[in-house]
C-alpha cells in the first residue's frame, strides 16, 4: 500500500555577486549573510543551504588560461571548504555550483552536495552548457541528468501524526542554469529536456544553482562583434547602473533578507512583464515567468486531456525518448520512422515507454504528474561581469501542487506563467541584492 506522506523542509537560498578575483571578499560577505539570518527573529534552522552556479568565483571567464588559476577537485578548494564549515556549523545540506578540474585534466561547471556531516555526497556536472563555457572548453555531463537520493530524518510525518517524526528520502535533482533551457538553444523549445527527465523520474526536489543573465545583458553576438555597437551598449548599462546609484559591478553588501515569513511572490502575467533592470529588490518577474514556463510537465494544462485522445501523442513520446542532442533529426523525418519501428514491434518496448512522457502526457495518463509534489528551488546570482552582462538574481522556493485548478475566467487556455494555479510562488529575492531566503515548504509524497 502506498502512504501519503507530509514533508516539512526548510530551504534558504544564498543569493550573492562574486567577482572575479575576489573569492575572499564573498567568503567574507557569505558568513556575514548567514550571521544576520541567525539572528532574524523568524530564523529556524535550515535543512538545505543552496548557492548559486560558479558561487565564489564569479561566472565569465573568457579562456582556458582564465579560469585555470580557480578550477578545483571536487575535495577541495574554497568552494568545498566553505560547504563543509557550513554544513558542519549548521548541521544541513550544503549545494554549491564551482569550476571543477577532473582528474584526467577535464574541466566541468559542476555542484557539490555536502552532508550535514561535512562529507561530500554527490556532484553534479552541467550537462547542458551555455556560450561562456564553450570559451574555456568545458566538457558537458557524460551521464547526462541524474537523480540522487537526499535523506532527511525526521522531516516527514503521516496525514494523521502531530509531529514530523519520520525518516525521508527525496529523489533529488540538480538543473545548472542552462539544464533548463533547450539543448544549445537548438532543440525544440517544447521538449523541456530537464523538467520532461523530473517527470519522468519521479523526482521530488529540484535545486537549482544558476548564474541566469537579465534580458537587459549584451547577447547579441552582432553587437558583441562591433566595436562601436559595443561600447555604446556598455554605456548604456553603466548609465542605468548609475542612475541607480550603483557601481559596475552591481550591488554589494546590501542584503535583502526573507527570513521565515510566508509573504510569497505575487504574480504578474508574462504579457505586462517588462524585464528592465529597476527596482533592485523586486523579482525579476520576466525571468520567473520563463523559469516556470520551462517547467511546464510540472503545470497543469487543460489540453493535455485533448492529446490524449489523439494518436499523435504516441509518435511524439517514442521519438522523446530517442532524442538524439542534434535537432537536424527532426528536419530529415527520421524520427518517425524510428517512432513506427518501435511502434511495430509491440509489447515489451511499449511497455518501457509507458512512464515516458511528452508535455508532461504519458501514454498511460494526460498528466503524469497529477496528484504528486515536487519542490524547486533556485539559487541566480545578481550583479553585472564586463560590463555587458546582469545577472537577474530573483532567487526563490516554488512548489509545484499537481492540482488541476480553475483557468482564470475569461481565458480559453491555462495560463504558463506565475498566473497558473498549479505553481506556488513562495518568495523570491529581488533582482540585485545580495542577501538570503528561508522558506518552510510542506509538500506530499508518495512511499
Ligand atoms: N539560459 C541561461 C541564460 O540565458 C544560461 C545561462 C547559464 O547557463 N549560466 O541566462
Amino acid at each position: 500500500m502506498t502512504n501519503k506522506l507530509l514533508v516539512s523542509l526548510k530551504v534558504l537560498i544564498i543569493q550573492l555577486n562574486p567577482q572575479i578575483g575576489q573569492i575572499d571578499q564573498t567568503i567574507k560577505r557569505t558568513w556575514s549573510i548567514l550571521d544576520k539570518v541567525t539572528k532574524s527573529s523568524t530564523y529556524v534552522k535550515p535543512d538545505i543551504i543552496l548557492f548559486p552556479e560558479f558561487a565564489l568565483t564569479g561566472y565569465s571567464f573568457h579562456s582556458r588560461k582564465d579560469i585555470l588559476p580557480h578550477v578545483t577537485g571536487k575535495d577541495e578548494g574554497p568552494s568545498f571548504q566553505l560547504a563543509k564549515s557550513i554544513s558542519e556549523k549548521f548541521q544541513c545540506y550544503t549545494i554549491i555550483g564551482y569550476p571543477e578540474k577532473a582528474d584526467e585534466q577535464k574541466l566541468y561547471n559542476s555542484a557539490l552536495v555536502m552532508n550535514p556531516q561535512g562529507k561530500r555526497i554527490f556532484n553534479y556536472r552541467k550537462t547542458f552548457l551555455y556560450d561562456t563555457e564553450e570559451k574555456w572548453n568545458c566538457e558537458e555531463n557524460s551521464e547526462g541528468f541524474q537523480v540522487f537520493p537526499m535523506n532527511f530524518p525526521k522531516r516527514a510525518k503521516l496525514p494523521d501524526e502531530d509531529t514530523f517524526e519520520r525518516d525521508v528520502t527525496l529523489k533529488t535533482s540538480i538543473g545548472i542554469c542552462m539544464d533548463l533551457s533547450p539543448y544549445k538553444f537548438k532543440a525544440p523549445f517544447n521538449h523541456f529536456e530537464f523538467a520532461t527527465f523530473c517527470v519522468d523520474n519521479d523526482v521530488e526536489l529540484v535545486l537549482c544553482p544558476m548564474a541566469w543573465l537579465s534580458s537587459t545583458s549584451v547577447t547579441d553576438k552582432q553587437i558583441q562583434n562591433n566595436v562601436l555597437l559595443l561600447e555604446s551598449a556598455k554605456n548604456k548599462i553603466a548609465l542605468s547602473l548609475k542612475e541607480q546609484g550603483l557601481p559596475l559591478i552591481g550591488s554589494q553588501g546590501e542584503y535583502q533578507l526573507k527570513i521565515g515569513d510566508s509573504q510569497r511572490t505575487s504574480p504578474v502575467p508574462s504579457d505586462d512583464c517588462t524585464g528592465e533592470y529597476k527596482y533592485m529588490d523586486v523579482p525579476d518577474m520576466s525571468n520567473v515567468n520563463y523559469w516556470i514556463l520551462r517547467f511546464f510537465p510540472f503545470l497543469y494544462y487543460k489540453r493535455r486531456s485533448q492529446w490524449f485522445r489523439d494518436t499523435s501523442l504516441v509518435e511524439n513520446i517514442l521519438t522523446r525518448s530517442k532524442m538524439p542532442r542534434d535537432h537536424e533529426y527532426y528536419k530529415n523525418g527520421k524520427h518517425k520512422e524510428e517512432a513506427m519501428g518501435v511502434l511495430n514491434s509491440k509489447g515489451v518496448t511499449k511497455d518501457a515507454l509507458l512512464e515516458k512522457t511528452f508535455l508532461g502526457a504519458s501514454l498511460r495518463q494526460p498528466w503524469k504528474f497529477e496528484g504528486k509534489n515536487v519542490v524547486l528551488a533556485v539559487a541566480n546570482r545578481c550583479g553585472t561581469e564586463d560590463g555587458t552582462t546582469i545577472f537577474a538574481g530573483s532567487s526563490g522556493v516554488y512548489k509545484f501542487n499537481g492540482r488541476e485548478v480553475e483557468d482564470p475566467k475569461g481565458s480559453e487556455d491555462s495560463p504558463l506563467d506565475s498566473l497558473n494555479e498549479s505553481v506556488e510562488l513562495l518568495g523570491n529575492l529581488g533582482k540585485g541584492l545580495e542577501g538570503a531566503i528561508l522558506r518552510d515548504v510542506q509538500f506530499e509524497v508518495l512511499r
